[in-house]
């Protein structure tokens, strides 16, 4: 069990976590957010190393073995969305909202990094990763591009994730594939505009995109194994402007899942040439526009059964599922763990609104767990490898 008490700190906690919520930023833009952890890990006597990917942070804690180093990471975005808690700490920041609950993540490793610092027979090197941009802008791979790991190398990286739906407090992760990849594409059809009385005389790119969205739903279910997991979804179709006006062009938002790197790449060269003759088969010209792509998060097997392990030890065994199958999101933690073995856990936050919803909320009565799970088990880490 902890050794620790975490009691005079949580309240702090809650208070820290509220703060954060008020001002929610967008990836890559978190200027205050990331003054305020800084400012948070200083008061407690850590050095901060920032500026890594921009607004990115790392506080180490080194009293053992560097070679035996241990990353946790947080991140700390938030997205485009307004809020409708009305909970009274409630972002101030219009159109901007933690829906995805980084502000809790970031309490829980904040927590851990000042239990660890209180605890004298601690003997253990923990690199405390404060990660920018986890929603679409992958912070993960900038910061990894920006030396993290160089700069402070870890034997093994881990990060916690809250999930709605799951009893708060109960922790979830599999080996294997825990995530998925994403790709998202923007489709241009350009075709050729006129009155919508004479179809005859235009390239109508309105009826070009429909074709594309329909040959685009063959993908899984014909170039596509049943025995792996894949998801195509149009998700936005632009076009037009009256009824009786044909278009130039439309536009479709295109994203594309998957837990395995071979069919991830098959999808992604399919909808290329899927796309590319749909739209020839009408004389229509098409532009793709890819955006930065998250593989699948794959969590390596002995460090995903440490962690199970350590949960078991501290929680218990019924604080623990093994999940039989991965998440269908995806989530820049992928990138660390293609540079370091780790693993990537989920935290239930209880019956609360899902992920990137307006009225979801953090359960605080989370975060002592969260800060126990990761106190603990850079005990176990620690101790373990001398
Ligand atoms: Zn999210
Ligand atoms: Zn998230």
């Amino acid at each position: 069990m902890k050794t620790l008490d975490f009691d005079p700190i949580l309240t702090e906690l809650v208070e820290i976590r509220h703060r954060l919520h008020r001002i929610p930023e967008i990836g890559l833009s978190e200027a205050k957010t990331s003054a305020f952890i800084s400012d948070q890990l200083r008061s407690w006597g850590y050095k901060v190393h920032g500026g890594i990917a921009s607004t990115g942070l790392v506080a180490s804690l080194q009293r053992g073995n560097p070679d035996n180093a241990v990353g946790f990471r947080a991140d700390f975005d938030a997205l485009p969305m307004t809020e409708e808690t009305g909970l009274p700490y409630a972002s101030e920041h219009p159109g901007v909202m933690h829906a995805c609950g980084h502000d809790g993540h970031t309490t829980m490793l904040l927590g851990a990094a000042w239990a660890l610092a209180q605890d004298a027979s601690f003997k253990g090197t923990v690199h405390f990763i404060f990660q920018p941009a986890e929603e679409n802008l992958g912070g993960a791979k900038l910061m990894i591009e920006d030396g993290l790991f160089d700069r402070f190398p870890c034997k093994r990286v881990f990060a916690l994730h809250n999930l709605p739906g799951l009893e708060a407090g109960i922790f979830a992760t599999r080996a294997g594939a825990i995530a998925a990849s994403i790709d998202v594409v923007t489709i241009t059809v350009k075709g050729k505009g006129g009155h919508g009385a004479l179809p005859e005389t235009t390239i109508d790119p309105v009826v070009v995109g429909s074709s594309i969205v329909m040959a685009l739903q063959t993908l899984v279910a014909r170039n596509i194994s049943p025995h792996q997991a894949a998801v195509v979804t149009v998700g936005s179709f632009h076009a037009g402007s009256a009824a009786n006006i044909i278009p130039e062009t439309s536009v479709l938002e295109v994203s594309m899942r998957a837990m395995d790197p071979t069919v991830r790449a098959e999808l992604q060269k399919r909808v290329e040439e899927v796309t590319l003759l749909q739209a020839h088969s009408f004389n229509a010209d098409v532009t793709f526009q890819w955006e930065v792509g998250y593989p699948a998060t794959l969590n390596h097997k002995t460090e995903a059964e440490l962690a199970s392990q350590s949960i078991i030890k501290h929680f218990g065994e019924h604080s623990f599922v093994n999940l039989a199958n991965p998440m269908m999101f995806s989530e820049d933690f992928a990138f660390m763990l293609e540079a370091v073995p780790g693993a990537y856990i989920l935290l239930g936050n209880g019956d609360s609104s899902g992920l990137h919803s307006t009225t979801y909320e953090f359960n605080d009565e989370i975060i002592g767990t969260g800060v126990s799970f990761f106190y603990n088990f850079a005990r176990d880490l620690c101790s373990a490898e001398g």
